[in-house]
């Protein structure tokens, strides 16, 4: 995971939200328009943006935070987690600063089945139910160039590899939207359900092959390295940017790096949840081990 043990704060800064308009795109997805007032500071680097979510809890209205300021962090970490807004990563799909709006698209995993409700994590069942005038705070950029876009292609690169699955697919949407004219792209995004294909507009040469999990075999079924497995790839300079569940963005990394010779700084990887662990479980693992080398290194 790229969720570091305490996300910067600049260029970043804090901004109150609410709902504008929910939208179900399809079983797996809804797209939430947000805006809010000093949204014109709000400023997106386009490509896999990602900025932090700080939702409620389920009896509160606002995220209620112990600090706001250059010690949020720590003082967020010591509130009562039963209290403290419930952190989580996600991208921004699409900024239009003329109406001082934003979009993400969150991935409703465990929408489907007849637990829904309860099912999936906190910000999953938030999108699920959320409604206009719905509150939440963001952490995001306030300059163009900031830490938060890691597609980052270096010159000379001859063509571009992407693989995700739902939750990277709005990442992938700004990565395709932002190629230049004729681009070689080849991209791989495994999908629940056939509905959830999105039209993704570019203006790059992109051959886009969507892969439905098959529900009985989804546990035990690798769609992406399959596919991978038994690609034709092109040749010259690749960059690839592999995002999606941790485990198999590290098996696709592995594939490309190992057996199809990609130099390993061309390859960007991202785990963005991993199957068993909330993204709190995430985030103490790396609290720890940037505790543990920092132990080491004195
Ligand atoms: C940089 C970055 C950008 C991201 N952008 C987006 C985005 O734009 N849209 C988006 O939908 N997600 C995005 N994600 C992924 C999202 O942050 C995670 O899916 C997150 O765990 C969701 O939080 P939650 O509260 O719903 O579930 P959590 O409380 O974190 O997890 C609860 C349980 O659900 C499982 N789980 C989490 N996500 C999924 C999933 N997708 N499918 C199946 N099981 C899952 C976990 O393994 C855990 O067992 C991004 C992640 C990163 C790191």
């Amino acid at each position: 995971m790229t969720t570091t043990a305490a996300p910067a704060a600049a260029p970043y800064r804090f901004f109150d939200v609410h709902v504008v308009r929910a939208r179900r795109l399809s079983t797996s997805m809804v797209r939430i328009t947000f805006g809010g007032e000093r949204l014109d500071a709000l400023v997106s680097g386009g490509r896999d943006q990602r900025f932090k979510v700080f939702l409620p809890q389920p009896h509160q209205t606002v995220p209620v935070f112990a600090d706001m300021g250059d010690g949020w962090y720590t003082a967020w970490r010591a509130q009562d987690p039963a209290e403290r807004p419930v952190m989580r990563s996600y991208t921004i799909r699409e900024q239009r600063p003329e109406t001082g709006e934003f979009d993400v698209d969150f991935a409703l995993h465990g929408a489907d089945g007849p637990a829904a409700a309860v099912a999936g994590g906190p910000a999953s069942r938030w999108a699920a139910g959320a409604r206009p005038g719905d509150r939440l705070t963001v952490l995001a950029p306030a300059v163009e160039d900031n830490g938060g876009v890691d597609f980052r292609p270096p010159p000379g690169t001859d063509w571009i590899l992407l693989t995700g699955d739902e939750t990277a697919l709005p990442a992938i949407a700004g990565i395709l939207s932002w190629l230049s004219p004729g681009t070689r792209a080849k991209v791989w995004i495994e999908i629940g359900h056939e509905d959830d294909r999105q039209q993704l507009p570019t203006f790059a040469d992109a051959e886009i092959t969507w892969l439905v999990r098959d529900p009985a075999t989804a546990a035990r079924t690798e769609p992406v390295q399959d596919a991978l497995r038994t690609a034709e790839l092109p040749g010259g300079k690749p960059y690839a940017w592999i995002a999606g569940e941790a485990g198999t963005v590290k098996a696709v990394r592995r594939h490309l790096v190992g057996e199809r010779g990609f130099d390993r700084r061309a390859v960007k990887f991202t785990g963005y949840w991993r199957r068993g662990a909330t993204e709190e479980e995430l985030l103490a693992e790396l609290t720890a081990a940037a505790a543990k080398s920092t132990r080491q290194a004195a």
